[in-house]
């Protein structure tokens, strides 16, 4: 799965690409507040953001705080959330989260990574796309798509999640640091695709290291 790493001059090169083809890049799920945001990315694990879009646009009118959502009780929240794997566990944390943001943060999402790890249904990643997307620090969020084109690319080769978090930090340049985490996301939804990369079209294929690049014959 692994290329050999990028140099200096071609991960500017791959950035500076992403960058003209989508300036203004953001995450899929929908959300208009922190707390939304949270939610959705809890709602997220191991689930696609359409489907989590479809969950969240009816329950987000009706509760899209901390207190609506404890109103629901956990029976209530379910009925929303039915439809995405996991809902059980999910719908357990969520209410457990609302009820620590109320006990602990009066209602808000906290800002720093202490705080958001310490809430229930979040870990390192969710922290991370939190403190990215709604508060604009530019943390890096490894989901699989980021560790699959962080790997094949050679941009920020690593065995583990955090190994490709920490690569990252330390190669990607300042300036795009902030919204790294959404170029590599979409970019590997939607061409480095898991089963078969659609390398014939990929703007970064002459920088990118894969070694097993798919032919044009085979993108089909
Ligand atoms: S050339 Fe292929 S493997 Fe490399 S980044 Fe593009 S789509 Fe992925």
């Amino acid at each position: 799965m692994r290329g050999s790493k990028l140099r200096t001059d071609e991960i500017h090169e791959l950035f500076a690409r992403l960058a003209e083809l989508n300036p203004k890049p953001t995450t899929e799920l929908l959300h208009g507040s922190a707390f939304e945001l949270l939610v959705a990315v809890i709602l997220s694990a191991q689930a696609t953001d359409v489907g989590v879009n479809k969950a969240t646009r009816r329950l987000f009118p009706v509760a899209n705080t901390p207190a609506a959502i404890l109103a629901l009780g956990e029976e209530g929240l379910k009925r929303y959330i039915s439809s995405i794997g996991l809902y059980n566990t999910k719908a357990t944390n969520v209410i457990a989260m609302c009820r620590q943001l109320l006990e602990l943060h009066g209602g808000d999402v906290p800002r720093t990574r202490e705080a958001l790890e310490a809430l229930p249904g979040v870990g390192r990643k969710t922290a991370n796309v939190v403190l990215n997307t709604a508060f604009g620090e530019p943390t890096i969020a490894v989901d699989t798509h980021i560790f699959r084109v962080s790997n094949r690319t050679g941009l920020a080769p690593g065995k583990t999640v955090r190994e490709v978090e920490d690569k990252l930090h330390r190669v990607v340049p300042p300036e795009y640091r902030l919204d790294a985490h959404h170029w590599l996301i979409l970019h590997g939804r939607y061409t480095c695709k898991a089963r078969v990369p659609d390398c014939p079209r990929c703007p970064i294929q002459d920088i990118c290291r894969f070694p097993s690049k798919t032919p044009a014959a085979k993108t089909r």
